[in-house]
């Protein structure tokens, strides 16, 4: 079992790998293009040059709604719970180009609950862009609204949920958008994502902030903070990090 989930990670790694640098320009051989050696993390463990967000105890690295006030979510030990109506959190310190490991549990009381209101939270990246959360197994709701869409943009290309109770993990790339000095938008932002080990967006082109997002943010910011969604449903979290690219 442990054998096959370093591979599962390992192959994960291989493709983000693969895809960063189809979406830069690192051909050639010029010294600045030398990859940096990292170690590699065991399962889903950080690899060593990632910033760890969250693995126990504490959510140091995040704020309530306003920047002064400590979230109101409930930590427990290796996880943390929304605890509905306290509002959304985010990290502290902002991030444009990032890889985001981060793993997240529907309550079971979701499957008695329909559409949006079952088992729905959401991380948004840069506070403005949402890959959504949700409980979609066996379920259906309009499907660019469903686990793993780019939230009201795009389906996700397959269904990879489990059910509700069980941990899965997201794996995010996110190119954060360009403006140039007169504010306006020279390169879009774009998502890849894969849902526990399977890709579902592939470097899709995000068409402006998806619904709810963080309006006290700069239109024309190139980074943001991490922002996980209050939406009512006591979804948990655990094991995140993020890596900037
Ligand atoms: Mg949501």
């Amino acid at each position: 079992m442990k054998q096959k989930m370093n591979i599962r990670y390992l192959f994960i790694a291989v493709l983000l790998t693969g895809i960063h640098i189809q979406a830069s320009s690192r051909e050639g051989n010029e010294p600045d293009n030398k990859p940096a050696v990292v170690s590699v993390g065991k399962k889903a463990k950080p690899p060593s040059d990632a910033v760890v967000l969250f693995d126990k105890g504490s959510l140091e690295h995040f704020t309530g709604v306003n920047d002064n006030e400590p979230p109101q979510w409930k930590v427990n030990g290796k996880h943390f719970t929304v605890v509905p109506g306290t509002g959304n959190i985010h990290t502290r310190e902002h991030y444009g180009d990032i890889q985001l490991h981060i793993e997240f549990k529907i309550p079971k009381d979701a499957e008695t609950r329909e559409g949006q209101e079952s088992g729905n939270s959401g991380i948004y990246i840069m506070g403005k862009y949402e890959i959504q959360v949700l409980n979609s197994y066996e379920k259906t709701t309009d499907y660019n609204r469903q686990a793993g869409s780019v939230y009201n943009q795009y389906a996700p290309m397959v269904n990879a949920c489990l059910e509700p109770g069980k941990w899965q993990a997201y794996d995010i790339v996110f190119d954060a958008p360009e403006y140039d000095e007169s504010g306006t938008l020279v390169k879009p932002p774009y998502f890849t994502v894969f849902h526990n080990g399977v890709l579902i967006q592939n470097h899709v082109e995000v068409k402006g902030p998806t619904v709810a997002f963080n309006e006290n943010l700069p239109e024309n910011a190139q980074e943001g903070p991490l922002m996980l969604q209050d939406h009512d449903n006591k979804v948990s979290f655990r094991n995140i990090w993020i890596r900037k690219l």
